[in-house]
């Protein structure tokens, strides 16, 4: 009985790891964009910004991730448009 708890609990914590990270890294899709959509710099490989499934590359700039969150939207295209450049 008490096993059976065991097992019914692990189940509930793997869940809920699960959920804490909604994008799972092997998931996600280069886009490889080589300039900044935010600045026009060339991109650092330590900073990204996942959105919709889709890594962007950033600059070295720590600013353009929070102005690339207030509008996802737009520097995703920005930088699509770079990756086809
Ligand atoms: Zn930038």
């Amino acid at each position: 009985m008490k096993k059976e708890l065991l097992l019914i609990g692990l189940c509930i914590l793997a869940q809920s790891c699960g959920k804490a990270q909604p994008v799972k890294k092997e998931n996600v899709a280069k886009v490889g964009n080589q300039k900044c959509p935010v600045s026009g710099q060339p991109v650092h490989s330590a900073h990204v910004y996942i959105h919709n499934g889709k890594e962007y590359g950033l600059c070295n700039n720590g600013d353009c991730a929070s102005h690339f969150s207030q509008n996802p939207d737009k520097y995703a295209e920005i930088a699509e448009a770079i990756a086809k450049e």
